[in-house]
């Protein structure tokens, strides 16, 4: 049994957050499912779903993108930018 520590219900199933004001009882597992909906918000996907079923495919595409674009570190466009330019450069070489 499980009593919430912000509205008082009782609770006798063993579930992260309480049924009536969906707090949820510890910090810690706050935490890990905000982490674990985060990664299943950023897969490769999830991304893929939400640009199906938007309306606007190109608009939620772009939106997408510049999401993608701005979680990347310095580094880490630096190399995507590098691959682009290799591939650009082969593109030119064999054409
Ligand atoms: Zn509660």
């Amino acid at each position: 049994m499980k009593k919430c520590q912000f509205c008082g219900h009782q609770n006798p199933l063993q579930e992260a957050r309480c049924p009536e004001c969906g707090q949820y009882y510890s910090k810690i597992i706050e935490s890990i499912e905000h982490i674990a909906a985060e990664e299943a918000f950023n897969t490769w996907h999830a991304r893929a779903q939400r640009i199906m079923h938007a309306r606007n495919k190109k608009h939620a595409f772009q939106e997408e993108w510049r999401y993608f674009f701005n979680a990347l570190t310095t580094q880490a466009k630096l190399t995507l930018l590098t691959i682009l330019l290799f591939v650009f450069a082969l593109m030119v070489i064999v054409v």
